[in-house]
């Protein structure tokens, strides 16, 4: 089966700098591959090529067999190419509900446009917008934080909210920037166990990078592998931890 996401022999310079040097990987359609390495890797910098906050200095990326290098997160979005954002600074003071309703078009007044162009009276959109949000909470087990403001959500309660906001359009790929950081081990479970089951139930394709091996070993297969900006190796994590140059870069020495 063609690859959802290919990445060819693609470079990023910042200035003299080069983050990421000719690096080529694919990610399978309906599985959740790993990206991990040491920081600095260029781990990141690949992520917002791919999502199209970065343009490539050279080479292809492909999404669906096109070439989708150079187009606008916005472009990539409605594709269903995601990657979860940590929840704007102006959205800490709306509820979680009114997160995810804010999620389609992505501008209340887009919204708005959008609903009249549809055809449809602006309360009958607000409505299915609406019924959305209420099926992701439901879906996520989030009833009980629905109503409660944003900004007052604890940092793995937020990361459940972005991972939300991935289910109000319908998603192909979602990228995953280091999801675990700074999520206790409950809550992390949980982020886990949303993420297997919007896989297996939702057939969405994840691409994840993650530092934390425990939640890498549970979720990844394959496991790609970074170093100074160049892809080194990609297996099993098994493979990976048996790898001597992989554990000399990675896990050190
Ligand atoms: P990782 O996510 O693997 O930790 P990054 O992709 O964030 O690594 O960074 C790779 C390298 O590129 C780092 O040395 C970082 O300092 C550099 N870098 C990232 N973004 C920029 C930028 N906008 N300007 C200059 N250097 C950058
Ligand atoms: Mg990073």
């Amino acid at each position: 089966m063609a690859p959802i996401l290919e990445v060819r022999d693609v470079t990023r310079r910042f200035g003299g700098f080069t983050a990421v040097n000719r690096c080529s990987l694919t990610v399978e359609q309906g599985g959740i591959t790993g990206l991990i390495g040491p920081n600095g890797a260029g781990k990141s910098t690949l992520f917002n090529m791919v999502a199209g906050n970065l343009a490539p200095s050279s080479g292809q990326i492909l999404f669906e067999g096109r070439e989708i290098q150079g187009l606008k997160p916005h472009q990539l979005f409605d594709r269903g190419l995601l990657r979860t954002f940590q929840i704007a600074h102006e959205f800490s003071h709306l509820s979680v509900i009114e997160n995810l309703m804010m999620v389609p078009g992505g501008q209340p007044g887009e919204n708005l446009l959008e609903a009249w162009f549809r055809g449809r009276t602006v309360r009958e959109f607000e409505v299915q917008v609406r019924e959305r949000a209420q099926d992701v909470i439901d879906f996520l087990k989030i009833g009980h934080v629905a109503h409660e403001l944003a900004g007052n959500l604890s940092g793995g309660q937020k990361k459940l909210v972005e991972l939300a906001r991935t289910m109000m359009v319908d998603a192909k790929i979602v990228l995953l920037d280091e999801i675990a950081a700074g999520v206790n081990r409950t809550l992390l479970n949980d982020i886990a166990a949303n993420i297997e089951r919007l896989n297996r139930e939702r057939g969405y394709t994840f691409f994840v990078i993650e530092h934390d091996m425990d939640l890498i070993g549970r979720l990844c297969d394959p496991v790609i592998v970074m170093a100074a900006g160049e892809v080194m190796r990609t297996g099993t994590l098994a493979e990976i931890q048996a790898d001597e140059a992989v554990v000399e870069a990675y896990f050190g020495g």
